[in-house]
């Protein structure tokens, strides 16, 4: 297992360091509000720091002229390197972030599958595509370069899932990059590092600075010795980073929230099979890490003839989910990440009861859990598009139900969102279902599913969830440039101008 790290958790060409001003954060366990590590707070002296060793790296280092069946093998090592450490890091993601270990298991497994992904992307593309330009004399074709310097920004629900979802793609094109982790969960993305030296990664190529979205965070969105800024977190900071990176007219890409709609119609559980799996799948779509998942399935929108049936198994069952620390035996669900994100969650339970909604589970912190910030999922019925709480993304275990009478008044409602993240619709009619998902304004959409993704499937939203994607082959193209050169092989004067 790669080197725990006590406070010397900035990184800079090669070196593990202090903060500058020698400031540290202590981070919680939030399944008892207990400090269980320290590492350093770092600043805009230690970004612009680590930006120049990037940058230095990306002008007169080797890597991004590595050859790409080299660069390729580096990474199937870090995943190699995944796979050996998995049991640490599911057990210090489950900790940090506040899931359960096998959950921190999984995020491993997709965490090396992405560096895989990555790696088969690029080592089986041609080196360049030949443009026909007409001529035999000429030579016309078009290659890829990496950006440079890559500024990535990570949210705290996905720590390491997410920073792979930049640093694998970053890495595969020939950049060098400065990861910036979520301050609150750093602890997997501080391994990681060590993981890429280890595998081979040269100095320089990564680095990474602890710290907060305010200091650290805007200093790297700013800089103009930075050439892309990738942020995934939630729009008021996605807005704040597009700004400020305006001026230096840098690459931006934005994964943004999401208020995402899971449809239901009566026909999916016409059998007790379509029922159970429907209504399973539903929990899972909103419950599965409490909530706090970019695409949780946090809005119910089911055919009024099944709704009553369809609530109240759902209800019933959300209020058997097994809470607690995430190591626990039998534990089905940890704490919410901190004490503000609980404080949040119960701020829009009590908007949405002030308007209207109806509690059917949940609505409170459970008992008998001490100090750690747990909430109890919770089923909000009778919602409608005008609450708060079904247009604003609450990110923890709340889920609204609306219902609807017709498959356009279903596709309506589910696009009535500004974000579009992702969506799922459940039908025993495939025609249907083509054409609800046809029409659904969503950057993803599952059809009798919800959740699964592809890391050879791109992923991102429409509106405000975002700019530009991961994963796929779109997911590569981000971090490159291309480059069209177009060689004449019998050049002769153009004549255009006549002296
Ligand atoms: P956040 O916006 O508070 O923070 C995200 C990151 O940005 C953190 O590292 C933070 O320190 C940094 N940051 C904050 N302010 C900044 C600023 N002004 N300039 C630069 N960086 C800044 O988000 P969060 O609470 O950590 O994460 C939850 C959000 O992330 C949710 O909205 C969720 O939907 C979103 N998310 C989206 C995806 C996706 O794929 N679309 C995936 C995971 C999470």
């Amino acid at each position: 297992m790669a080197r725990q790290h006590e406070r010397r958790t900035i990184h800079v060409d090669g070196e593990w360091r202090d903060a500058i001003s020698g400031a540290t954060r202590d981070i919680i366990d939030p399944a008892d509000a207990r400090p269980f590590a320290v590492v350093a707070e770092g600043d805009e002296k230690d970004t612009d720091l680590a930006v120049e060793a990037a940058r230095r790296a990306f002008d007169q280092g080797d890597w991004p002229h590595t050859p790409v069946a080299e660069r390729a093998a580096l990474l199937r090592r870090v995943a190699d390197l995944l796979v050996r450490d998995r049991e640490e890091l599911g057990l210090l993601e489950s900790r940090d972030a506040g899931k359960t270990l096998e959950e921190g298991r999984v995020d491993i497994d997709c965490v090396a599958d992405a560096f895989r992904y990555f790696a088969g992307l690029v080592a089986a593309e041609a080196p360049g595509r030949v443009v026909d330009a007409g001529s035999p004399d000429i030579h016309s074709v078009v290659v890829h370069e990496p950006v440079g310097v890559c500024a990535l920004i990570t949210p705290w629900n996905y720590p390491l899932l997410q920073a792979s979802w930049k640093i694998a793609p970053a890495l595969a094109a020939g950049n060098t990059f400065v990861v910036k982790p979520s301050e609150i969960t750093p602890l997997t993305t501080i391994a990681l590092i060590d993981l890429l030296a280890e595998a081979g990664l040269p100095s320089g190529v990564a680095g990474i600075v602890t710290g907060p979205g305010h200091s650290v965070g805007a200093r790297l969105a700013e800089h103009p010795d930075v050439d892309l800024v990738s942020f995934t977190g939630g729009l008021v900071s996605g807005i704040k980073v597009a700004q400020a990176a305006a001026p230096s007219v840098k690459k931006v890409a934005l994964e943004l929230g999401g208020k995402n709609p899971n449809i239901v119609f009566a026909d999916a559980c016409a059998s007790a099979e379509g029922f159970d799996t429907a209504v399973d799948q539903a929990l899972n779509a909103a419950f599965i890490h409490s909530g706090q998942v970019c695409s949780a399935g946090s809005r119910l929108i089911v055919e009024e003839p099944i709704r009553e049936r369809f609530v109240a198994e759902l209800a019933h069952r959300a209020g058997q989910i097994r809470l607690g620390r995430g190591t626990g035996t039998g534990v089905e669900c940890g704490p919410l990440v901190s004490e503000q994100q609980r404080a949040k969650t119960e701020s829009y339970v009590a908007s949405a009861l002030a308007e209207g909604a109806v509690l059917r589970t949940g609505g409170k912190r459970p008992e008998g859990l001490g100090d750690g910030y747990f909430y109890e999922p919770t089923v909000l019925d009778a919602c409608h598009r005008e609450m708060k709480v079904v247009r604003e993304e609450v990110f923890g275990p709340v889920l609204t139900v609306e219902t609807f009478r017709t498959e356009d008044e279903a596709v309506a409602l589910a696009n009535d969102t500004e974000y579009g993240l992702a969506g799922a619709v459940w039908t025993a009619d495939a025609g249907r279902a083509r054409r609800v998902a046809g029409r659904l304004r969503h950057g993803t959409v599952w059809i009798n599913d919800f959740h699964p993704y592809l890391p050879q499937a791109e992923w991102g939203g429409f509106g405000k969830s975002g700019v530009g994607r991961e994963l796929g082959q779109a997911g590569l193209a981000e971090y490159r440039e291309s480059k069209h050169v177009y060689q004449n092989l019998a050049p002769k004067p153009v004549r255009w101008f006549a002296g």
